[in-house]
């Protein structure tokens, strides 16, 4: 028979847990519903990236376009990258350079993690996100576990050879056209980027492309650290993601699990909500920074919010303006 660990199944019951010393080591695993707030488009809402893809406007054959309109997923996919590696580019363009100009900050979300990482609470963050926002709030490095990789970190798939970032923008500027209208200076046809080492046109932000297998370390994390995790705080992902989706199935029985979304996610993997819950919190109809600015505010962490609100996007300043 499972242990109930929370006292009510809601931000308050989570963060009395916190606070009762019961509560050592949290995991959290996280989506792209976390760097929203810092104007990152989510690429499976409405609007989002794979929504306003528009195969048309992408250098690709017919039979490639009509597998991106049929699925646009396929942008990121193995099988699409080694046949044809512009469409990942062009899509990526933007991304790969304002990474480079560190044009989005860091969230409140974010901000809460680092927060965890301070009152040692935090064990493992679980990010599926490619735009490296966990660095920018100093949150300890070998805590974070990219699961998809990041837009930070340039290597060949073909040899691995790394690449510096500032090296593989200067290509991309000049190489790569702008589907999205936004830079003049852009090239108006694509051409390929060759590898500095073995010529192939294989190099590319050292992001998971689907198909492709996960960093070794997400494997070796979730078997050590999962069973024995306290708190798993799952925030702006739909898990749907396999297998980064499987973390929610591996933590302990009575391990509470506190899903911040926009709309209940997981029933299919278990996670229970409303009446039959016993030991999973949902968290919704809001965005995941007025969550966990809530969360900040039941923790009497606004201080620390406080401390390093000016490093916050502009709409989150205002936010924690009204605290
Ligand atoms: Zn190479």
């Amino acid at each position: 028979m499972a242990t109930i660990r929370l006292s009510s199944l809601d931000l308050g019951g989570i963060a009395e847990y916190l606070k009762s010393g019961a509560c050592k080591s949290v995991v959290v695993l996280t989506g792209a519903g976390v760097s929203t707030g810092a104007g990152i488009p989510d690429f499976r809402s409405p609007g989002g990236l794979y929504d306003s893809l528009r195969p048309e406007l992408i250098t690709a054959t017919e039979n490639q376009r009509s597998a991106m309109r049929s699925d646009p997923t396929w942008v990121v996919m193995k099988d699409m990258f080694f046949a044809n590696q512009l469409p990942y580019m062009e899509v990526r363009r933007p991304f790969i350079l304002g990474t480079q100009h560190q044009k989005w900050k860091a969230t409140i979300s974010h901000w809460f993690i680092r927060f965890l990482e301070e009152e040692q609470f935090l064990t493992r963050l679980f990010t599926q996100n490619i735009d490296g926002l966990d660095y920018q709030t100093d949150l300890t490095r070998e805590l974070v576990c990219n699961v998809h990789g990041s837009l930070g970190r340039v290597s060949c798939e073909g040899c691995q050879q790394e690449m510096p970032l500032d090296d593989f923008c200067v290509q991309v500027r000049k190489n790569i056209k702008d589907i999205y209208n936004v830079d003049p200076d852009a090239p108006k046809e694509s051409s390929n980027i060759p590898c500095p080492s073995c010529s192939r046109p294989l190099v590319k932000p050292s992001t998971v492309l689907f198909g492709s297998s996960l960093p070794r370390d997400f494997f070796v994390h979730c078997q050590q650290e999962l069973p024995k995790a306290d708190l798993l705080i799952v925030a702006g992902t739909s898990l749907v993601v396999a297998p980064a989706n499987q973390v929610v199935q591996m933590v302990g029985q009575d391990c509470p699990r506190l899903i911040v979304n926009k709309e209940p996610v997981g029933a299919e993997l278990g996670i229970r909500y409303g009446s039959s819950a016993t030991r999973d919190v949902f968290a919704g109809d809001r965005s995941c920074d007025e969550v966990f600015l809530e969360l900040i505010r039941l923790m009497g962490w606004e201080d620390k919010l406080r401390r390093i609100r000016d490093r916050l996007p502009e709409g989150s300043q205002a936010l924690v303006s009204a605290i």
